[in-house]
């Protein structure tokens, strides 16, 4: 396998990236209304759309701008839940605060697309749509449900039959599908850069390298140190997502840690590219051990995979995603391999997102469950609001103290001990 595997921290994003500037390190005191710990998506929302409401905002990051899974993820802008629909959430939640969450995700989308346009950022974005294909007849039957949840609530949301994924994707052998066309594509860490730019613009400030030790509540407010400085802050956002380590430990055990492989080929030739996803969409199929593919804007296919357990399992997870590829795609040869890189996604045990009550003017935002890049989006433009003085209860989000998974310890693995079996399945099914 002739890939550059780039060591952990770095992605094909940060590798290739724009509009990279240093920030500074947090020096001395500081007083805000608002402090957010974590400089990925989720912060760099909530910073941009809290300023944009005259409070003030500082963003502390340990490492820098993006580190985290938004510099590591696939670029795939997706306004729906991860194995959740419309009708089960309502159930799940009764009809006002289902129907809230809803037309929460369901404009997640647009929000991230009206966000680039407005604020000119370059990213490679395109809103050309997000396409699930169907690999079983239940799976099908699964896609044209959730199409005719998701249409009547205004989405542009259609159910596909083989011969529209065929010609959308290039792909043979899917069954059918759904597609969403407010999803779509774009450079991960330039957005990200984009929306930290935007922020500091507004009047935010962000620091790098300052990684935050320890959060304390003093008075009415909250006081949070890093090694050369100190924030005090009415409110704080923890932004930390599967990245947030001994920060806060009962914060940790509320989400599975998921590693996730994502792998780049060379750029391709242009008969490949026409061939397969000439309209530039999303791909993420319905198989348990998920299958995604898109293109960026240099013609590089992206891909990925989660992680198995044994010896060498982090080469042998790339070289198996790098083979599915050719067999998936129809392809004459495995393409060259250019990167290779991983990132944790922090999974909910619902696949919902969550705010999590840590404190008076404390509060998490879990959002992720794979679906991070316009559900983190969303959730800054709610957590604005709360740090302008809206109540958690009366956020779209479901709001609660933390609820540590039972086991943890263990049943953080449970999603590397459980892929072998999802493989077989996904097997059997096709
Ligand atoms: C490989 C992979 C592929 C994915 N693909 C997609 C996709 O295609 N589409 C999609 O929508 N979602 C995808 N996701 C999910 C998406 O990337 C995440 O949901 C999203 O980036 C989470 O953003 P965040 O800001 O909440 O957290 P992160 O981006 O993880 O940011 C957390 C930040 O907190 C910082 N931090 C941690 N501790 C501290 C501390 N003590 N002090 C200061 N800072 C601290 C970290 O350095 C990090 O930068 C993917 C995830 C992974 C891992």
């Amino acid at each position: 396998m002739n890939a550059v595997t780039r060591p952990h921290g770095v992605s094909l994003w940060h590798a290739v990236s724009r509009g990279r500037r240093d920030r500074p390190t947090l020096e001395g005191a500081l007083d805000v209304d608002l402090a957010i710990v974590g400089g990925g998506f989720s912060g760099l929302s909530t910073a941009l759309h809290s300023v944009e409401k005259g409070i003030s905002v500082a963003v502390l990051e340990a490492e820098i701008i993006a580190w985290g899974a938004t510099g590591r993820n696939a670029g795939f802008v997706v306004p729906n839940f991860a194995k959740r629909d419309p009708d089960d959430i309502i159930a799940q939640l009764g009809p006002e605060r289902g129907e809230r969450l809803v037309d929460f995700a369901a404009g997640s989308a647009d929000l991230v697309f009206d966000l680039i346009r407005r604020h000119a950022i370059e990213c490679d974005a395109v809103q050309s749509g997000w396409i699930q294909p169907a690999h079983s007849p239940a799976a099908l039957q699964k896609t044209r449900s959730r199409a005719e949840q998701w249409a009547p609530r205004g989405r542009p949301a259609v159910a596909l039959d083989r011969q529209a994924v065929e010609g959308l994707t290039g792909v043979r052998g899917y069954l059918g599908g759904w597609i969403d066309r407010s999803g779509g594509v774009l450079n991960p860490v330039e957005y990200a850069r984009g929306l930290a730019d935007a922020a500091e613009k507004a009047g935010a400030r962000i620091f790098e390298h300052s990684r935050v030790a320890s959060i304390d509540h003093i008075g009415d407010g909250w006081a949070l140190k890093t090694a050369s400085g100190s924030v005090r802050a009415e409110k704080v956002l923890v932004a930390t997502n599967a990245y947030g380590g001994s920060l806060n430990r009962t914060l940790e055990r509320t989400y599975i840690p998921l590693k996730i492989f994502q792998i780049a080929t060379a750029p391709l030739p242009r008969e490949i590219r026409t061939r397969l996803l000439p309209g530039g969409q999303g791909v993420g199929d319905t198989r348990r051990n998920l299958f995604t593919f898109r293109f960026d804007g240099e013609n590089r296919l992206i891909t990925g995979g989660m992680h198995v357990f044994g010896p060498g399992a982090d080469t042998r997870v790339r070289r198996a995603i790098w083979r599915r590829l050719a067999g998936h795609l129809d392809l004459p040869d495995i393409p060259p391999l250019e990167y290779s890189w991983s990132g944790m996604a922090a999974v909910e045990p619902d696949f919902l997102p969550h705010l999590v009550d840590l404190g008076p003017g404390l509060i998490a935002g879990l959002a992720c469950n794979g679906r991070g890049i316009a559900m983190t989006t969303a959730m800054g433009k709610v957590l604005a609001d709360w740090a302008d003085g809206t109540k958690p209860q009366d956020l779209p989000l479901p709001f609660a103290p933390p609820s540590p998974i039972p086991f943890h310890s263990l049943m953080r693995h449970a999603p590397n001990m459980v892929l072998p079996w999802s493989m077989l399945r996904d097997r059997l099914d096709g």
